[in-house]
Formats: structure tokens, C-alpha cells, sequence
């Protein structure tokens, strides 16, 4: 069963093939950005099957009843990965407080638009890292994967696992009120607390585990510079969430925060403004992976509390410098936008500051594709165009290794071998 929607000037088309009926579309691709071997193949041609990529070769008989997609006046390149969105923020009002003005319904609905423009600009897979109305990110991952709403294929953590009043803990409001039970959901004050509430989101089947090791510039009353969650908790945490078979991804700002993460065994430092030369280091030790969302500078401004804009000058000053310290260190970095605070679908903005501070276009390409892959553990599925993978391909109208800008308008949108956009 198809259905055709339209959603601005593109053609979406929902839906597979009918039962028994193999759905097969050939792309012609002028030129197709190889993201393992870092180089780009002139004039290929995809088979795409039931979802899949079936072959990738220079010629390739089209064979009967398949859809062909012309596109060799295009590059085309792997879906895109954001391992760092929040889908579930209101986007007009991050102001944590403004979650008490809001049902969990309303979060979920509003969340459609957004997860719809962050799959519409080329991103076809997410990392949600997090949502202050517990599980609401699980609800939507799922209705996503039935096909009831258009978006990106989601692995979501279901809820911040912070301390009380921390980085991800709705802050600012008097002591006597008491929190609805989906606002305090990922709340732990001790080791056994953390262990406490993986197994309860584990139970929830969330796909990663979020940890705060620091503050936050945007909770209340929170210092990004200062430690939150201790080692130990950090350590049980990851622990924890390894007998689930999940990952953990920590939020940290301040360099000792993001060294007790790393220590603990944590997949990837989230932010890592603060990193100090030691922790460079220790990433390597470790392979953990930096998701640097450096894109969240040019978004915290006018709109935002005082408290947030002063806490964002102080500490992002010293970010693109650490960056290009952890790019000249090769440390593994991953691509991470932290969504929602700049504006949904305005994702690839990240590829232009990682550009211009010390990335070359493939590297940041790379990053946003084989790295994240790896980094959600999907490397056989996910951030390249070869037989076997998911069938997640985009394509834009220029060069995009010689100008990263042209990845912000984004053609032409696959999703598992169904087409979203279209020009
Ligand atoms: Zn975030």
C-alpha cells in the first residue's frame, strides 16, 4: 500500500511494497561519496531492495518492474546520523521550568514537525539523547517505525539520569512542589539509584543510556564547569547499562566531569567544551568518541534566560579552541547538533563549524556517517552505501567535499528504501 503525501514541494512516498511483492528502485547516482574509503565513485548505480542495498556497481541491469531514480546530476551520499538531538523539546521555549506548562501529550505532538524536518534535511537516523517527560522519545521512536509519523529511525534514552536539582533535572521552582512522576523519572542520588533506574529504563526498551557528569548551561542553578553524578555512579551506571547490552553517552562540560566519564567506560562525551589535554588523551586510551554539538553556540541568545546566555559565553569560548585540539589529537569524533536548540532541520549547520575548525569536508562527513554508526553500534547497517545496509540515502545538488554548506539543502531523502523527498 502507498501513500502520497505532500509536504512543501517534495513528493513523500509512505509505505512499501504490497505483500509478496518485492519493492525494487535503481538509483543512478553521478557521483556517490564512498564514506569508508573516503572517496567519491563517478557514475553508480544502487539497487535497492525490500529496504536493503542489494549492489552498487557502475553497471547494473535495471530489472523488471523497478522504480528508477535518476539523480547523476547529483551526489549521492549514506543518510545522515545526529547522535545528539532532543526531538521531544519545545523548540520556542527551552526553558526547562516551561515543561511544567505542559502535558506529556503535548510533547509527543509536538514533537511530529520536528522529527519530520530533521528527516526531510538528510538526517535519517538520530540519537535522541534525551527527553524531560520521561519515554515520550520511546513513543515516538516507535509510532516512527510503524510508519504512523514521518521521521528519522530513533535510538532514544527515555530520560536524563541525573542527580536531584542537576544538569538534567527540571530545576528552579520552590522545594515544596513535587514533581510529576515523569519529570524526576532518570533522578539518582547514589550508585544503587543509578543501577536502579538503567534497569527501569532498560525495562522501557531505551537503546542508549543518558548520564550527567556535569552541569548544564541550560538548567537553572546549574554550573557546567562543576561535577555532578561521582565516579562511582558513573561507573555503575555503565556497568549497569553493559548488562542490557546499551551503551551510555554523558553529558560533560568541565574537564573533571569529562575525565571521571571517561574513566568510567563511557561511549561518548557529550559537549566536552572544557577537555583538557589529559582528557584528550584518555579518549584515546579509551576510543571514547567526542559529539562536540558546537552548532548550540549560535542559538542560545536573545530568546534565552540571562543565567543561560552568561553561562554559554563563559564556557564556550574556550570550545572551538578544545575542538580543534581533540581534531589535531584524533580523538574519534562523531557528529551531534543538540537539536532543538537551534532550529529542527537546521542539523548540517554542524558540518560548517567543524569545517572551519580543523575538519576536512570528508572527515565531517565521515563523522556524521561510518563514526556515528559505529558510535550507536551499526556499523553492519548504517553509514555507508554497501550491499547489505539499510537503504538510507540522500543526495544534493553540488560538491559537498568542496563546499560542506550544500549538505544543508539536501534533495533528495531514502529512509530504509522509501523516498521522503524528492525534487
Ligand atoms: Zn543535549
Amino acid at each position: 500500500m502507498k501513500l502520497r503525501v505532500l509536504i512543501g514541494c517534495s513528493l513523500v512516498v509512505l509505505g512499501g511494497a504490497a505483500p509478496g511483492h518485492a519493492e525494487v528502485t535503481v538509483i543512478r547516482a553521478g557521483h556517490l561519496i564512498d564514506t569508508e574509503a573516503a572517496r567519491v565513485l563517478a557514475g553508480q548505480s544502487i539497487l535497492v531492495r525490500d529496504g536493503l542495498i542489494e549492489a552498487v556497481a557502475a553497471t547494473l541491469a535495471v530489472p523488471a518492474g523497478a522504480r528508477v531514480v535518476d539523480l547523476s546530476d547529483y551526489w549521492v551520499l549514506p543518510g545522515l546520523i545526529d547522535a545528539h538531538t532532543h526531538l521531544t523539546i519545545d523548540s520556542h521555549n527551552q526553558d526547562p521550568l516551561a515543561e511544567l506548562q505542559h502535558t506529556a501529550a503535548e510533547r509527543a505532538l509536538g514533537a511530529l514537525p520536528n522529527a519530520r524536518a530533521v528527516l526531510l534535511a538528510g538526517f535519517t537516523t538520530v540519537r535522541d539523547l534525551g527527553s524531560y517527560r520521561a519515554l515520550v522519545d520511546v513513543a515516538l521512536r516507535d509510532a516512527i517505525n510503524r510508519g504512523d509519523v514521518v521521521g528519522p529511525r530513533m535510538f532514544v534514552a527515555g530520560a536524563y539520569i541525573t542527580i536531584t536539582g542537576g544538569a538534567g533535572a527540571i530545576t528552579g521552582f520552590a522545594p515544596d512542589v513535587t514533581l510529576p512522576w515523569d519529570l524526576r523519572y532518570g533522578n539518582a542520588n547514589s550508585p544503587e539509584e543509578v543501577r536502579e533506574r538503567v534497569r527501569a529504563l532498560a525495562g522501557q526498551r531505551v537503546d542508549v543510556i543518558k548520564m550527567l557528569a556535569t552541569g548544564a548551561v541550560l538548567t537553572h542553578n546549574s554550573n557546567p564547569s562543576g561535577r555532578e553524578a561521582t565516579p562511582q555512579e558513573l561507573g555503575a551506571g555503565v556497568d549497569e547499562a553493559r548488562n542490557f547490552g546499551l551503551r551510555v553517552a554523558v553529558h560533560a562540560h568541565g574537564a573533571e566531569g569529562i575525565k571521571a566519564a571517561i574513566r568510567a567506560g563511557a561511549a561518548s562525551i557529550e559537549h566536552g567544551t572544557l577537555m583538557d589535554d589529559e582528557g584528550r588523551m584518555l579518549m584515546k586510551q579509551h576510543g571514547t568518541y567526542l559529539v562536540p554539538t558546537l552548532e548550540v553556540r549560535e542559538c542560545v541568545g536573545a530568546n534565552y534566560a540571562p543565567e543561560f546566555v552568561a553561562k554559554a559565553e563563559q564556557i564556550m569560548s574556550a570550545q572551538l579552541a578544545n575542538f580543534r585540539k581533540a581534531v589535531n589529537a584524533a580523538v574519534k569524533i562523531g557528529f551531534g547538533t543538540d537539536i532543538g536548540v537551534c532550529p529542527f532541520g537546521h542539523n548540517a549547520r554542524e558540518f560548517s563549524l567543524m569545517v572551519a575548525n580543523g575538519m576536512t569536508p570528508m572527515q565531517a562527513i565521515q563523522s556524521a556517517t561510518v563514526v556515528d554508526a559505529e558510535l550507536l553500534g551499526m556499523a553492519d547497517r548504517l553509514g555507508s552505501i554497501t550491499r547489505g545496509k539499510l537503504a538510507d540515502l540522500i543526495a544534493v545538488h553540488a560538491d559537498p567535499l568542496a563546499d560542506v554548506r550544500v549538505l544543508a539543502d539536501v534533495r533528495f531523502v531514502m529512509k530504509q528504501g522509501a523516498i521522503y523527498k524528492q525534487d
